[in-house]
């Protein structure tokens, strides 16, 4: 979404005449967008700061802006702590102020903000400015009604609206034109996606339907919406990737009840029967939090059992991270010791990594479509990269293709990260 966000940026700010430079070191305005979802992240940024200003020398008149959640969430502290030097905060719902608020900043020598939230920004008219030439991301709704109690999201990006499905559409057949293949749609609870009487399998059915559009992908979903229309309609429609990313968090009924989750363990196991028995090809992967507070090692040992059962392709497992304002922050406090969460940590990523690799392997010798995207700086340039429909990364052994052309691939070998294939 972030990386969204900073194309809606980019536009924003051609619009008003600014030019964008890559090199950071080389810019007048230097624009960091940020997420606040854990404390790891704020970190990052405070270091990002601290380094730009050193590299551009104390008198430098480089201007530092923060965009994003932390601009929500931490306003007050960023704009006082005097040796970030901040010059302008921008939230989620307020970059159409950007141009402003820069010259706020510069004309007045005086720190500017906005970090309103509206209820129903939705950028439906910018259209944003893209760099990638094979996959298109594309918000259809923002914000979030959940309140998970870990979560600090409902109070930096506001409540959830949707933008219409004409709307969409138009922008999707735009994409079409200009030449790209996939489209994800974005939401930080995508299928919570209304609009009227339209869900997220009409908008999904609709977008699909648009020519030259090869390839629809979504996340994240909850797992609450997640009615039998849109598995069969997944199913049933080639277009949509068959990849359901889908954020379990814990396993044992009172840890999730605590973080608000409202499904069980149980709902959650029979989603996950009921996905693989509609979609037997389906790449399922997740999101799992360690160390909520109060979690005992055998509620921890419930959710290493929920996932060796659930067999994902891959997890993003984190630490509990206190965020400031939530409710859980609020009522429990965060007391698993970090020697704990870094135990638990290893523990499931290593599981995992092993079902990773096993699922990976379980391509070898299969044939499947692989859509050509740019290469990766790590990648060596002499090979092609694409992915599967499931997502699966596959390094190509010849370099011969072209961006956003659609291949047939037999794969040959398996990492732990990666699969590698031989084109047909
Ligand atoms: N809307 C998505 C998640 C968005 S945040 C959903 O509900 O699935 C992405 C992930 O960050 C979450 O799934 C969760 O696993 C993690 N996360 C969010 N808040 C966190 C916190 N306070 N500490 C640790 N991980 C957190
Ligand atoms: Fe956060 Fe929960 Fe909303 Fe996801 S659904 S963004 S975890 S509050």
């Amino acid at each position: 979404m972030n990386e969204y966000d900073s194309e809606l940026v980019r536009s924003i700010l051609i619009k008003e005449n600014y030019e964008f430079v890559t090199d950071e070191l080389k810019a007048d305005i230097v624009l960091l967008n940020t997420c606040a979802v854990r404390e790891h992240a704020h970190r990052r940024v405070y270091g990002r700061v601290h380094n730009i200003r050193h590299e551009r020398g104390k008198d430098s008149l480089v201007m530092i802006g923060i965009l994003g959640c932390m601009a929500t969430n931490l306003r007050q502290s960023l704009l006082e702590d005097r040796s970030l030097k901040i010059d302008f905060i921008a939230g989620p719902d307020s970059y159409k102020r950007l141009g402003q608020l820069i010259r706020e900043a510069a004309d007045n020598g005086q720190k500017a903000y906005d970090v309103t939230l509206s209820e129903f920004e939705t950028y439906s008219d910018i259209t944003p400015n893209r760099t990638d030439g094979v996959n298109a991301w594309i918000a259809v709704m923002r914000g979030c009604d959940n309140f998970c109690t870990f979560c600090v999201v409902p109070y930096t990006r506001g409540r959830e609206r949707s933008r219409s499905p004409e709307n969409v559409l138009k922008e999707v057949r735009q994409l079409a034109c200009e030449g790209f293949k996939q489209v994800t749609l974005l939401g930080q609870n995508v299928n919570s996606y209304r609009y009227e009487n339209h869900d997220f399998a009409y908008l999904m059915d609709e977008v699909s339907r648009v020519e030259g559009i090869e390839r629809v992908r979504f996340t994240s979903p909850h797992p609450k919406d997640f009615p039998d229309r849109l598995l069969d309609l997944m199913a049933a429609n080639p277009k949509i990737c068959k990849h359901v990313h889908l954020p379990l968090q814990a396993a044992n009924n009172r840890v999730l009840n605590l973080m608000n989750r409202t499904y069980t363990k149980g709902e959650y196991l029979k989603l996950v029967n009921k996905i693989r028995s509609k979609i037997p090809n389906i790449t399922l992967t997740t999101d799992i939090i360690v160390g909520f507070p109060t979690e005992t090692d055998a509620e921890f040992e419930e959710t290493l059992q929920a996932v060796i059962h659930a067999q994902f392709d891959s997890a993003f497992s984190f630490k509990y991270s206190e965020r400031q304002g939530t409710i859980a922050a609020k009522k429990y406090p965060d007391q698993v010791p970090e020697t704990v969460k870094t135990d638990r940590i290893l523990r499931l990523n290593k599981v995992q990594n092993e079902i990773t690799y096993k699922k990976n392997r379980a391509h070898i010798g299969q044939v499947f479509e692989i859509l050509i995207e740019p290469t990766p700086q790590d990648k060596p340039s002499h090979h092609s990269v694409g992915r599967t429909g499931g997502n699966k990364l596959v390094i190509l052994s010849k370099k011969d293709y072209k961006i956003g052309e659609t291949v047939q691939v037999m794969i040959t070998d398996a990492t732990p990260h990666a699969l590698k294939g031989h084109p047909l």
